[in-house]
């Protein structure tokens, strides 16, 4: 099983365990000494990237880069059962938005079966595959056990007989499962994967870009090791479940007789809490309609975190931050989010949104004035500039900035006390006035005229500071908040069902909320940090000028804890 490397700490630039062997490997008297780094990112494509994904695109990507050499995108479509074009063009979109380029190196799996097949009919002819007529319950109940050797009558059978049925396998004569061609390697292996594992399976199923050409494909251990090499790949770096199929990649690179012998070598899968990263229950998410699509934005692919508002930047922060290693660990989603936050902090334009509006009037200002303030764009970019907004009478205000009898540590709006209109003026609480049912409809205020923008009075120390919108300029806007789409932390545990641990108040929208009026002609892909709720993106499907649709990216505070 693994062995455990430590890894060094991650930081930008770092080296890791793989970069180690890549040297090693590289360096003058090494397997390929000489030659350019060549990696790939594999994906197969039954479903949309999720963040998971992102790790190996990042470490493929990157390491290539790292040391001047190649990444290819393969679709790796050998499997005929599940795959689709929507899925092929959302992949290679995924991956250009991160910010990676493969170049001319984009490939289909598919595309190898005729070599592969020569490949195995040289196999046969070597005596070092065979063709096997156990049936599937056959063959399992002939698997053998620990210290029990597995078994197949059909090993021993002539070459030419394994190479007639083999043929006519391809041919089309026999039925799904009637027979299956397996490597002849050691039936008493420890590692079950060596015990004369099939390479090729019966289906007959047509293929999404070889239509009916094949009734056989290749297994993925037999595929998988031969585009790698056929394709020049020197490292394959992959995830930690195919650590022990190396053997038989090897073997298979080695015993075909392929010029090019690429090196596998695993690291950890990443694993984040409150979420499944999977497409086979990402795909049952969005079929049974638990959310609107691969792209609802609570999803944990990256078209769905694209709508969300991530960021290509702060999602490959997070696949550096969380580094290479051998060991499996869970990181927290609030991780994910603090590297969000991070970079929008530094790049996102602010902005004033009132998400749950009551109005407030400043009963001394003069109806009909206006002014305007120049506010910061961005106060952490000293090159942000500022933008104007316009100031009057009667502003929106959020509803819970307001409290007529306040509890304990309220700073905001209530009778008696001073508040700073963001930007603008001090205003003090004078009351409100409530509807028949008692709800508060105006909170009103005063101003100081004889007082500049933002000066407090003599002896008044101002506590608080909210956000504000003019009632006359203000746009309208529905507004999404969202949460963790399940509420179990370790929803993908072989153990739950994956359905029962959704949460069922992951999305709020909020409608009629009021944006200033800058915002108006706003379009995806904007960011804004709307002030003191949490940092916003246009969406990208719903919103339209006029109809504006804003979705949470995330809010600002957040459960993570820098150590
Ligand atoms: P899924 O269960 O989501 O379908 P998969 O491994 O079957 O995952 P592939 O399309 O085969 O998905 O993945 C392409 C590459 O991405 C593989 O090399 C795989 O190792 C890597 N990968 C997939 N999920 C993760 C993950 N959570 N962390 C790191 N790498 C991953
Ligand atoms: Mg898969």
């Amino acid at each position: 099983m693994s062995e455990h490397i430590k890894t060094t700490e991650p930081t930008e630039g770092s080296t890791n365990f793989i970069h180690a062997f890549i040297e090693e490997d590289t360096a003058p008297g090494g397997r390929c000494a000489g030659e350019t780094v060549h990696t790939r990112f594999p994906p197969e494509p039954n479903g949309y990237l999720h963040v998971g994904h992102s790790k190996a695109i990042c470490i493929n990507f990157t390491t290539a880069q790292k040391y001047g050499g190649l990444c290819n995108l393969r679709m790796d479509d050998t499997n005929p059962a599940k795959e689709d074009t929507e899925y092929v063009d959302a992949i290679r979109e995924d991956v250009r938005w991160l910010g990676f380029d493969w170049g001319d190196n984009f490939f289909y799996g598919s595309d190898y079966f005729d070599t592969q097949f020569e490949l195995a009919v040289g196999l046969v002819e070597k005596g070092m595959a065979y063709v096997c007529q156990l049936s599937p319950e056959e063959f399992k109940a002939n698997r053998g056990s620990v210290g029990v050797p597995a078994v197949s009558p059909y090993r021993n059978r002539p070459v030419a007989e394994s190479l007639d049925l083999f043929l006519r396998m391809k041919a089309g004569e026999f039925e799904a499962g009637a027979m299956t061609l397996r490597a002849k390697i050691d039936l008493t292996s420890g590692n079950f994967n060596m015990r004369d594992p099939v390479i090729y399976r019966i289906l007959h199923t047509d293929h999404h870009r070889q239509g009916d050409k094949w009734c056989i494909y290749p297994m993925y251990d037999y595929a998988h090791p031969l585009q790698d090499a056929l394709e020049g790949i020197t490292h394959s770096l992959c995830s930690l479940e195919f650590e022990d199929h190396r053997p038989l990649y090897d073997w298979v690179v080695e015993h075909t007789g392929v010029a090019h012998k690429p090196r596998q070598i695993e690291f950890a899968r990443l694993f984040i809490n409150y979420t499944v990263l999977s497409k086979r229950k990402l795909r049952k998410l969005v079929e049974e309609n638990f959310v609107s699509g691969w792209d609802d934005p609570r999803m944990p692919t990256l078209a769905a975190m694209r709508r969300r508002g991530y960021t290509p930047q702060s999602i490959r922060n997070f696949a550096e931050r969380i580094g290479v290693s051998k060991a499996a660990s869970v990181v927290e989603y609030a991780f994910l989010e603090h590297c969000l936050r991070e970079d929008l902090n530094a790049t996102a334009q602010r902005a004033m949104a009132v998400l749950r509006p009551v109005e407030l009037v400043i009963t001394n200002y003069p109806e009909g004035q206006t002014e305007t303030f120049q506010i910061d764009n961005n106060p952490e970019d000293p090159n942000g500039g500022t933008r104007p907004v316009s100031f009057s009478r009667s502003l929106w205000i959020e509803t819970e900035d307001f409290m007529e009898e306040p509890v304990k540590k309220y700073n905001r709006l209530f009778p008696g006390n001073f508040v700073r209109l963001k930007g603008a003026h001090i205003v003090r609480c004078t009351g409100c006035e409530r509807d028949e049912d008692g709800n508060v409809v105006r909170v009103l205020a005063e101003y100081d005229p004889a007082l500049p923008a933002g000066s407090a009075p003599e002896g008044i120390k101002v506590r608080g500071t909210i956000h504000w919108a003019a009632t006359a300029t203000a746009v309208d806007a529905t507004v999404r908040l969202y949460d963790n789409l399940f509420s179990d932390p370790d929803p993908d545990a072989a153990d739950k069902d994956f359905l029962a641990c959704l949460n069922p108040d992951s999305l709020e929208v909020l409608t009629g909320c009021k944006v200033e009026a800058g915002l108006a002609d706003a379009a995806a892909p904007a960011n804004f940090q709307f002030l003191r709720t949490g940092y916003f993106c246009v969406d990208s499907k719903d919103s339209v000028p006029g109809r504006l649709v804003f979705n949470r990216s995330v809010a600002l505070k957040g459960s993570f804890k820098k150590s």
